[in-house]
């Protein structure tokens, strides 16, 4: 059987399973992990919301998160990979193209590789640009889903702005951004959209949540308007691999003074020292 890629008549299984239901309709979900210094951070973390993921899409995961979690170990091992992230996704898996979900037998398709890449240490010293966006994505955006166009044309707007993200707003309300999660500070105090079904509930966030717990600064888990945001002393967006990122600049209005504040500095420092003692134990 023959298919068209690009512009070459090819056999079907030379190429990608064009009939996987991840590449046709984005059927299937997926988790970024980060890897400091050999060891994936928070990987129970991950599996778990991957574990959530797949409960409310209806996909049952073809193996345990103890075979997955040991797999995971192997190839971060195998790629001796020391900074960067693994990419894991599973998919419905390929059958003859229909919408509805494919006879039981079908085995889903799991894959995951990694990917060396540094440290963000300078943007989290000296802070980032965002841009506003209006948040254009389903209802469900605490699944983790592989449906990511929203967030694909929200980032290329802040990458063509020389910003590090987009902060999507539904209407007067700040969701969060395109890949990370949004705090803001307001006279000490940080406020956070709450985790509900409009934004994805970060592990980074939830971290943070922790750790501010510990450093005896509170956090509002409520909505706040745009123009809260900018009126906000400091803002940071929270993210895997990105951590904790300033936000001195929100289209043209400058937050606060204009440099990373001194609770966003905190907290920049904690999570590094979390982290630290993560990667040990
Ligand atoms: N929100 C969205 C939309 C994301 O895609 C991500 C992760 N890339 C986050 C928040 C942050 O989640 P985490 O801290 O688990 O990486």
């Amino acid at each position: 059987n023959k298919m068209l890629f690009n512009d070459q008549i090819m056999d079907r299984k030379d190429v990608i399973n064009i009939e996987d239901r991840g590449y046709q309709f984005g059927d299937g979900i997926y988790e970024v992990i980060g890897v400091y210094d050999g060891k994936p951070l928070l990987l129970d973390d991950h599996l778990e919301r991957l574990v959530r993921s797949a409960e409310q899409v209806q996909l049952s995961l073809p193996s345990s998160v103890e075979d997955l979690k040991s797999k995971l170990d192997q190839l971060v091992s195998i790629n001796e990979l020391e900074e960067g992230i693994i990419y894991m996704q599973v998919s419905r898996g390929a059958s003859p193209r229909w919408h509805e979900f494919p006879d039981a037998a079908v085995a889903p398709v799991t894959i995951a590789y990694t990917r060396a890449e540094e440290r963000m240490t300078d943007i989290e010293d000296q802070g980032a640009t965002a841009v506003l966006t209006e948040d254009i994505r389903w209802l469900r955006c605490d699944i983790k889903t592989l449906n990511l166009l929203p967030n694909v044309l929200a980032k290329q707007k802040a990458v063509e702005n020389g910003s590090i993200e987009a902060i999507l707003h539904r209407g007067e309300t700040v969701t969060e951004a395109s890949a990370s999660n949004v705090f803001i500070v307001k006279n000490g105090e940080l406020y956070t959209h709450p985790a509900d079904n409009y934004i994805l509930n970060g592990i980074t966030r939830k971290k943070i949540l922790q750790l501010c717990k510990k450093l005896n600064i509170t956090v509002n888990e409520e909505t706040y308007t745009v123009t809260e945001l900018l009126d906000a002393d400091e803002v940071f967006v929270t993210a895997t691999k990105l951590d904790v990122v300033p936000i001195l600049k929100v289209d043209q209005h400058t937050i606060g003074s204009g440099v990373p504040g001194e609770t966003t500095k905190r907290i920049v420092e904690e999570f590094r020292s979390l982290y630290k003692q993560d990667v040990k134990s």
